[in-house]
């Protein structure tokens, strides 16, 4: 019988605000609902299009090749999965728990001319995906594993899907350690963002939920030291624009 120490906490985090376990993905799902329509615009207004040159660094590292299987996690609109393919990739999942994210992602696909054979869309949650171990070349995820609510059942589910020597890059925002950078990140994020949700997208809240989702995600080598604890190798990471943002890397041996 356990004791009162040994009990498991069942609460997290949205954003600032500690909430049931059990509710969180509910409340994430219903931030992107209602923000996907202008996700890609609200994207480009926020990181003033920086967010292209980050996950053009992914795919810098991610190397793609025609034989490539990969499987991009939290894909939403499908940013990666369209970098991945015109950059030589083979075949890409894109998988995500908001159906609406990934409608917009189908809209774009097809405006883009992306070549509906080599892409796969599916409605999963990452703790859980209903897809066989050790097939996939690679693993990616840009920008969601904050939002999630078990961050150590996804990670253990990127590993659990790769094949032997496949890779895992997950590109997330971080913690800048330079003050001065660290202050004026700190004053955009909460003074602007929510404002520019508000007058662009007519709603501040979701955008308040996202820099504060920002905040409460782990330092970068915190979360390294979590991808070795799902079994990664080889676990590095690279500050992007002053430490914003990280690209975190590992191999699955
Ligand atoms: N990867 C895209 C990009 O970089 O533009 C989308 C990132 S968006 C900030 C976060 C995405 O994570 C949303 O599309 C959301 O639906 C998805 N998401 C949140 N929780 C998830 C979960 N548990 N499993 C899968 N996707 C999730």
């Amino acid at each position: 019988m356990p004791n009162a120490s040994s009990k498991r906490d069942f609460t997290t985090h949205f954003g600032f605000r500690p909430v049931d376990e059990e509710a969180k993905q509910g409340m994430v799902n219903d931030v992107f609902t209602g923000v996907a329509a202008r996700y890609d615009l609200m994207n480009d207004l926020m990181s003033a299009g920086l967010h292209h040159a980050w996950k053009d660094t992914l795919i810098d590292k991610l190397h793609p090749v025609p034989s490539m299987r990969l499987l991009d996690l939290a894909g939403g609109t499908g940013d990666i999965a369209a970098r991945f393919l015109r950059r030589g990739g083979g075949h890409v999942t894109i998988s995500d728990i908001n159906p609406d994210m990934l409608e917009q992602g189908k809209r774009k696909a097809i405006d883009a001319g992306l070549p509906a054979d080599r892409i796969e869309w599916l409605v999963a949650n990452a703790e859980a995906l209903p897809l066989p171990g050790g097939r996939m070349d690679a693993c990616t995820m840009a920008f969601g594993i904050r939002n999630v609510t078990h961050i150590d059942r996804v990670l253990g589910e990127a590993c659990r899907i790769l094949r032997p020597g496949g890779q895992f890059l997950c590109l997330e925002f971080s913690h800048p350690k330079n003050a001065v950078i660290e202050k004026l990140y700190e004053w955009y994020s909460f003074q602007v963002i929510p404002r520019m949700g508000k007058l662009v997208a007519g709603d501040g809240d979701p955008y308040q939920y996202l820099v504060e989702s920002i905040r409460q995600f782990p330092d970068a080598d915190t979360f390294a030291r979590m991808m070795c604890d799902a079994g990664f190798s080889n676990v590095h990471y690279r500050p992007l624009s002053g430490g914003i943002v990280a690209l975190h890397t590992g191999w699955k041996v």
